[in-house]
């Protein structure tokens, strides 16, 4: 197997995150609930896509781009840090992104504004026709460019949450369960297969925030990534685990998701958001609800972020 540190990497988070044991969650729930606090990655307001653009923007660097392009919903929280992250490399960031959501000067928008990014949007949802405009813009603008996908979800990207379950390792923090969202894939596609080669015994929850076939999606991604790494495994049906908790509707507040993020918030000081974390940890009080976990069991929350979009997205649900 290749080893992570052959991939390109540039720096720019802060790394290990802290891993902390939620003590009224825990009492609450008859198990022992600890948080990866990837909120504070340390670049941006936190979250989850720094781990991914660390290994995605240094292949962007390594293959001369100048102007990075990705997409997203107009409140992507992928989008902004990938417009952060480019203007600490000294790279131009461009975001198409979808006219979905809220697209006034508010959250993910507003944090843009202040970075001075260029952001268009474009009236699709077909991805097709956003990486094709890519296309138009970069060489209208005749800049070597590069592409990252929404949420930064290709197989090299889910390389940063297979080190993240290294980095989980070397804390020596090997959690019974491991629960997070998944929005595009990346993250729980990473932190399976990291699992699998890193943390045995440790069984991942990707807690689904979208519609789209995570059952086939999740398991592609593995596979891609395993492929990268020239890990020699078998991906099977055992080394993934879906839930459904979308709810109403993609970045649509469900009533479950709105009741964990108020439980966070007042049983522990934490702040969820209602699109991606604050579902994921519904799915987490569910389970509990329905006694898959024992007293002993170590649960683990991946805290993704999502702060910027929380101060625009509409909880009323
Ligand atoms: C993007 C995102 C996720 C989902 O991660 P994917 O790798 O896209 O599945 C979870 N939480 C937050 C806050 C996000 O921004």
């Amino acid at each position: 197997m290749r080893s992570l540190e052959s991939f390109p990497r540039v720096s720019l988070g802060v790394f290990p995150t802290p891993v902390q044991k939620l003590e009224n969650i825990s009492r609450l729930l008859h198990t022992n609930v600890y948080v990866k606090r990837d909120d504070l990655s340390g670049l941006g307001l936190g979250g989850n896509k720094v781990r991914k653009l660390e290994f995605l923007l240094a292949d962007a660097k390594e293959k001369g781009a100048e102007l990075v392009f990705t997409t997203g919903g107009a409140q992507s929280n992928h989008a902004m840090l990938t417009a952060a992250a480019a203007g600490k490399l000294g790279m131009k960031a461009i975001l198409i992104l979808k006219k979905r959501g809220v697209t006034a000067c508010k959250g993910n928008q507003l944090l843009e504004k202040l970075m001075g990014t260029e952001v268009r949007f474009v009236d699709t949802d077909d991805y097709a026709d956003i990486y094709a405009e890519m296309d138009r813009v970069g060489k209208e603008l005749g800049l070597p460019y590069y592409k990252i996908p929404c949420g930064g979800s290709n197989a090299l990207g889910s390389l940063g949450y297979v080190s993240c379950a290294r980095e989980l390792r070397d804390q020596g923090f090997r959690p019974d369960y491991l629960i997070c969202a998944e929005g595009s894939g990346g993250t729980m596609a990473g932190l399976s297969l990291g699992a699998k080669l890193f943390l045995p015994g440790t069984k991942v929850f990707g807690m689904m925030v979208d519609t789209d076939p995570f059952d086939r999606i999740t398991p592609a991604l593995m596979r891609e990534a395993a492929a990268l790494l020239e890990a020699e495994v078998q991906i099977t049906e055992e080394d993934f685990h879906l839930r459904d908790m979308c709810g109403p509707g993609y970045a649509i507040a469900s009533r479950e998701g709105n009741a964990a993020v108020s439980l966070m918030a007042e049983q522990e000081g934490l702040f969820l958001d209602p699109v991606y974390t604050g579902k994921a940890f519904a799915g987490l009080l569910a389970m509990a609800g329905e006694g898959a976990f024992k007293p002993e069991d170590k649960v683990l929350f991946l805290h993704s972020g999502g702060a910027g979009g929380l101060f625009a997205v509409d909880m009323n649900a």
